[in-house]
This record gives structure tokens, sequence and C-alpha cells, in this order.
């Protein structure tokens, strides 16, 4: 089974054949409860929040995708973060990725804060700067690479190795590249979390989160926090995330290669003002981003001119939806300031590039060429009728 690549991993696992009934797709076990035989011997399973067997195949399913020993699904991406965060006390600390996900960083600064955790924002791509945060009481490092929205690369390897020398543990969002372009635990982090409503799922029509660790003992612990918080992934949620699961490796090529034509598009265009994508040789990390990943993945952002061209791209643009999230069939366009980073003061956004003509772009499966008609066109309603010297678009 571990001999097989990635791509056939993802059909041929130890949940390929139901072994009851031979059924080619894991049955959807909505039992809440499980009949035991005797005072004696209760059997593996008792009641779903503990142990569902259909959340179970998921789980084994995305632990063995990242490398990890166990895998646990919650009812939500936040769900699954904010259980991981649990493992902290009163009076530790955390380092985190400063354009982290709005949802997360609302968790840190506002929830987390109240219960007497600490944090530090940092420049991941800094270790310097990273460096210089840490704390006696550190606990966790907390990365997203790539970040989200401007897309910096953090060195996972380096970073879990600086976490070991302070006994800390490295946490990572791995929902951009999931483990068919980027496996965190094998480069030494401990956690990996996921945004299963994104790219793993990748139809916009379920919200899931996963999380995956290695160390048996961090398991014991991640299991019994799942068990004592309580938020559960329902079984037909867990049987749609492993439908898409089985078609990730051809959406995300397909998405992957689209994302990089788009991306030189944009970069060429005189009303871009910039683009940031990983799999760009100008990128600031993109050797980096080569030698962790197998891919830069199918997340864009980029940063218009100024407002009118913003404005009228927005309103000219025809394909993708205008929305929040990511990682679907359906190329999605979002405005982070007013949508994924509404949770951010408009100075802390500023601050961090988060400006208000950035746009990022989650390319689905149109043909590519299509997008980037959709996308010439609205630029150049952009142009409006102040300019007099026609831009050669
Ligand atoms: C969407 C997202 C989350 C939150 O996940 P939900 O499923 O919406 O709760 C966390 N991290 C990243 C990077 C995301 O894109």
């Amino acid at each position: 089974m571990t001999n097989y690549s990635f791509e056939t991993k993802l059909l041929h696992n130890t949940h390929k054949v139901d072994p009851s009934t031979g059924g080619v797709s894991v049955p959807i076990h909505p039992a809440s409860t499980f009949h035991q035989k005797s005072i004696d011997e209760f059997g593996k399973y008792d009641y779903s929040r503990s142990a569902n067997p259909t959340r179970e195949a998921l789980e084994e399913i995305i632990a063995s995708l990242e490398g990890g020993t166990r895998g646990f699904a919650f009812a939500s991406g936040m769900a699954a973060i904010s259980t991981a965060f649990l493992l902290l006390s009163q009076g530790d600390h955390v380092i985190i990725s400063e354009d982290v996900y709005g949802g997360t960083y609302r968790m840190i600064t506002q929830v987390l804060s109240r219960y007497g955790i600490e944090h530090t924002f940092v420049d991941m791509t800094n270790l310097e700067s990273v460096e210089e945060a840490i704390q006696p009481n550190t606990k966790v490092f907390y990365v997203e690479t790539p970040s989200n929205p401007l897309l910096k690369v953090t060195d996972i390897q380096a970073i879990s190795k600086l976490a070991k020398q302070h006994g800390a543990l490295t946490f990572v969002d791995n929902t951009f590249l999931t483990p068919y372009l980027q496996q965190p635990l094998l480069l030494g982090a401990d956690l990996v979390l996921h945004s299963a409503t994104k790219f793993l799922s990748g139809h916009s029509d379920v919200v899931a989160g996963l999380a995956v660790v290695k160390d048996e003992g961090l398991g014991e612990r991640l299991g019994f926090l799942q068990n004592s918080f309580g938020a559960v992934l329902g079984v037909q949620d867990a049987w749609l995330v492993m439908r898409g699961i089985k078609t990730l490796s051809v959406r995300i090529q397909q998405s992957s290669s689209s994302t990089l034509k788009i991306a030189e598009f944009l970069a060429e265009h005189p009303f871009v003002k910039q683009v940031y994508y990983p799999g760009l040789s100008s990128h600031p990390q993109y050797a980096l981003s080569n030698k962790q990943t197998n891919g830069p993945g199918a997340v864009l952002s980029f940063e218009l001119k100024n407002g009118q061209v913003f404005r009228t791209f927005v309103e000219q643009v025809k394909i993708p939806v205008f929305a929040v999230s990511l990682g679907a069939v359906e190329s999605i366009l979002s405005y982070p300031a007013k949508m994924s980073h509404a949770a951010m003061p408009e100075g802390e956004r500023e601050k961090r590039g988060i400006t208000n003509c950035l746009l990022r772009l989650s390319v689905g499966l149109e043909h590519p060429e299509d997008l980037i008609q959709d996308f010439s066109q609205a630029l150049k309603a952009g142009q409006g009728d102040r300019l007099t010297v026609p831009l050669p678009l």
C-alpha cells in the first residue's frame, strides 16, 4: 500500500471496499449510539461523538495522506484549529504567522487572550524575527504557508527545528496546498490542520475541518480534546469530504497549471500593481517553495493599480463567483479586506499589505484562456474615459 504513488493512494486505501458488503464507497453510519453485547465486553464504538465508523474512515484516509499516525475530523476548519489550540494552557505563548487566516486571527486575539494565552504575530519568512519573538513560555509555532492572502512561504523545516530546540510544537495550516503538494509532518511539523471545506472537498458544498499528528502521545491528547470539546464532523459531511478527496490530484493539477498562466498574464498587465504567487520566479520565496512543496498551488492574490480599476474589474468580471472561500471546481474571487480578513482592523491589514485594492483568486477548472479573456476585458473596462493615451492591452 505505502509503495503506491499519492494519486493511486487517493483511491486505493484501506477504505476502498466496505468489508461487510463489498460496496465501493464508505457506508454512511448515522447511528449516534451502538449496542453493547454485555456488561463486560464493550465494542469498538459506543457513542458517535467519541468514534463513528464513517468519520473514522475519513480520519484514517487523511492521516495516511499526510504521513501521520492519527487523523481527526471536525465540524469546520475553525473547529479543528480551535480544538488544537486547546492543547495550550493559561500562561502559554504562541508565535503565529502575521497574515494568518482571519478566523484564526479572531480566535487568537479575541478568544484565547481571554484565557490567558499570549501571542506574538511575526513575519514567519524572517527567521531572525521568529527567534526574537521566542519567550520562555512559547509552546506553539503556528505556521500558515503559503499564507493568506499574501502567499508568503515559510520554511517549515527551519521553524520545526527551532520549535523543537525550545520544546514547543509546530502547527501548520495546510489548507492552501493539501498533502498532494505539501506534507508538513514529513518536514518536521507536529500537527497539520485543514479547512477541508476548501481543496480537499473541492465542490463548495460542505464545511469541514481536519487535523493530523505523527506522534501517538499527541494523538491521544488531541483525541481526548476532540471528544471533550465535541465539535466533530457529521457523517454525511465526512462522506462528502471522502468523495472530494478521490479527485484531489486531478483538480489540483488542472487548477495549478491554469493559475500559473493567469499569474503570468496579470504580472504583465499595466493595471496590476503586484501579483503574489509562489509559482512566479519573481516571488521572494520561489526557491523555498520549490524545495518544500510539489507545486505552488491554485491560489494567487493581486493588487490593482487604483480604486477605479479595482471597482470596475470586480463589476465587470464574469466567470469567477465573487465570494469568500477557495479551493473549488469553480473559480472564486475574494476581497480579503471585506471578507476573509474583515475581522482584522484596517490598520493591521494595511501593515500586512492586505490593502483595499487586493483581490484573491482561487482558480477552478474553467479553461484558463476563458479566464484570461474575462480578466482582460474587465481590466480594459477599468481604463475608463480618463486615460487619454490608450494602453497596450
Ligand atoms: C477557510 C480557512 C480556514 C477556516 O476553515 P472553515 O472550514 O471555514 O472553518 C482556516 N484556514 C484557512 C487557510 C482557510 O482558508
